[in-house]
């Protein structure tokens, strides 16, 4: 948050000045005296002062001398407002080195505009200022390497003075401590704003990272994606990642940046020297290592690199490598899971599951890979892979003359692919199923970020003909008004609220509500995870549509669902 200083003698003026700053997110102070205006300035260091011309004890021009004579004000935005407008004593203001003025009467947006170019500005000459910081190690030069130093010279650079910390300050018994950070959010922001702006926010990260270091003896460097600070020697480690886990701190500050105030929260692995490894470059690695588990964690601490980890990369890593293969080696099949129609008994849907049938690992459930899945975007094209094959598969049921309905998963990702709906529209051509055979079952998580862009492709895919399935509902936001802006056609309660519900009365409370709510939006309901008859006739007396769960069947491949289906009809 941006700081202002306001120097104003017309008590009326300034108050509804420092309204107005705080009102548009500046954290603003005040003062109707000149000389307290220099105090203000010189201990609270504002990010910029608008001063008044006519103060009685002080006057404009005299107070803007001082500011600027003074090393510790000297750099700070100074915009007059003056009543006057002789070309004399505007000439008189900028001589004096004053970065604006602002003539009475102003209209806000003159104010707030003239106060963002100078307040951007200062956020250049700042960035353009840092390239050096003054540690109490003499004997290294300590720099920031910015990123027009090839990677390769600012490796080398900073090795050597890495030689050096330890050449000059280790002590046996201690530990250098070496974190990596990255900055969150660089991308979204680059997309939306342009490379600029991403990269005056990473400067700015740097910035605040050696201001609050100060004169600490640590060495900061980056290479344009990540920013490496090598802090001096400790003899304890938690001590060290006390000191990054402040700096994660101050990255979550918002950065006021180009008129807007953006949030770029960081993430940071620690490995130390000699402890982890006496390797410079290993050690690097598994900071590394440890910065790659940080990203994955909710709470931004610093991750401390233990051999745990490494078992844990190499698993993931083993994983990730497999489940590529599985995908062009056809190692995934599709499971059903049979649903019963509570109100005609016949059991002609169900929902297709993902499976992996591994040599090594054998049947693995979604559960162990799936969130692999997603993070290394190959999610995309397993979901793809399995509408493929549940429409090609129910095609052949259907030309059975099973009237059956088939529903599938899609994750977060696949429902923000622009081509989802083209791609849904082509295989249901390919296939040639009917679109009213087909489900899509979608979570609210992909609801919450852009409801609106979430309703216009809910409504691409319904005008498509396939039915739409909210899933898993009750664990997330659940807010049953806002239900009713989405083209949902079945809502699915999630086997939190169905397990033994015939005896949790809280439970068999929420599962009434919703069925009856569901009902009057015209959704059908089917209730997940029923395992015993109880269950099944409680909501059979409630009117649940259909019912999904082990004690009708767990799920089963597609050549079972098959002899039921017979059976079903026979
Ligand atoms: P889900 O969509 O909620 O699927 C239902 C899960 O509940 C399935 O687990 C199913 O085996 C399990 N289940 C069914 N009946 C019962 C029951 O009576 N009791 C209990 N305790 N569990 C029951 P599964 O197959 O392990 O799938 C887990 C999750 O993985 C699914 O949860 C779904 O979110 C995701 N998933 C599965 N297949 C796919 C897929 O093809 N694409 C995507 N994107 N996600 C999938
Ligand atoms: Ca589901
Ligand atoms: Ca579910």
């Amino acid at each position: 948050m941006n700081k202002i200083l306001v120097i104003e003698d017309n008590r009326i003026l300034l108050n509804s000045l420092v309204k107005l700053l705080k009102c548009e997110s500046f954290e603003a102070i005040g003062t109707t005296k000149g000389q307290t205006g220099l105090e203000l300035a010189r201990t609270e260091k504002p990010d910029l002062i608008l001063c008044d011309l006519m103060i009685p004890d002080l006057d404009g021009y005299a107070i803007l001398e001082r500011i600027r004579t003074d090393e510790t004000t000297a750099e700070i935005p100074f915009i007059c407002l003056t009543g006057a407008s002789d070309r004399a004593s505007l000439r008189r203001i900028m001589e004096l080195g004053a970065d604006d003025y602002l003539t009475k009467p102003y209209s806000k947006s003159e104010l707030l505009g003239a106060m963002q170019s100078q307040l951007k500005k200062r956020t250049r000459n700042r960035i353009l200022n840092i390239p050096y910081i003054h540690p109490n190690l003499p004997s290294i030069d300590v720099k920031i390497f910015h990123d027009n130093l090839t990677k390769i010279d600012a490796k080398i650079g900073l090795q050597d003075r890495f030689n050096l910390l330890l050449l000059n300050h280790f002590k046996p018994g201690q530990n250098i401590p070496i974190a990596l950070l990255s900055l969150e959010r660089l991308e979204e922001y680059k997309n939306s704003f342009g490379a600029e702006c991403s990269r005056l926010l990473f400067e700015g990260a740097i910035a605040r990272i050696v201001s609050h270091l100060g004169d600490t003896g640590s060495i900061i460097w980056s290479n344009g994606e990540q920013i490496g600070i090598l802090l001096s020697p400790v003899s304890n480690r938690q001590e060290a990642a006390e000191k990054i886990r402040e700096i994660l701190a101050i990255l979550a500050e918002p950065f006021s940046l180009l008129n807007y105030h953006l949030g770029t929260g960081g993430c940071a692995g620690m490995a130390f020297y000699p402890g982890d490894d006496r390797s410079w470059e290993r050690i690097l690695g598994k900071a590394n290592i440890a910065l790659h588990h940080a990203r994955q964690q909710p709470s931004p601490r610093p991750v401390i690199y233990t051999d745990d980890l490494l078992v844990n990369t190499k698993d993931r890593l083993m994983l990730e490598s497999d489940l590529r293969h599985a995908l062009t080696e056809n190692e995934l099949i599709v499971y059903y899971q049979p649903q019963l129609d509570l109100s005609t008994g016949m059991g002609m849907s169900a929902e297709a599951l993902v499976r992996w049938k591994n040599a090594k690992r054998g049947l693995v459930s979604p559960g162990k890979f799936l969130p692999l899945a997603e993070e290394t975007g190959l999610i995309i094209e397993l979901d793809n892979w399995m509408i493929e094959e549940v429409c090609r598969q129910a095609k052949i049921w259907q030309d059975r003359g099973f009237n059956i309905s088939v529903s599938v998963n899609l994750s977060a990702l696949q429902f923000c692919q622009r081509n989802l709906c083209d791609r849904v529209a082509e295989i249901l051509e390919e296939t040639g199923l009917n679109p009213e055979n087909l489900e899509l079952e979608l979570t609210e998580s992909v609801l919450v970020d852009d409801p609106e862009g979430a309703i216009a492709t809910l409504q691409e895919l319904k005008a498509l003909g396939v039915r739409l399935s909210l899933d898993d509902f009750g664990t997330g936001y659940s807010s049953l008004s806002y239900l009713q802006q989405f083209p949902f056609d079945i809502l699915k309660i999630d086997r939190c609220f169905i397990h033994n519900v015939s005896e949790n009365p809280k439970n068999a409370a929420i599962v009434c509500s919703i069925i009856q709510l569901a009902h009057t939006l015209g959704l059908k309901v089917i209730a997940e995870g029923v395992e015993n008859e109880a269950d099944k006739l409680f909501l059979q007396n409630h009117r649940c549509d259909r019912i999904q769960g082990y004690w009708f069947s767990r799920p089963i491949e597609a050549d079972a669902w098959e002899q039921m289906l017979y059976q079903n009809c026979a």
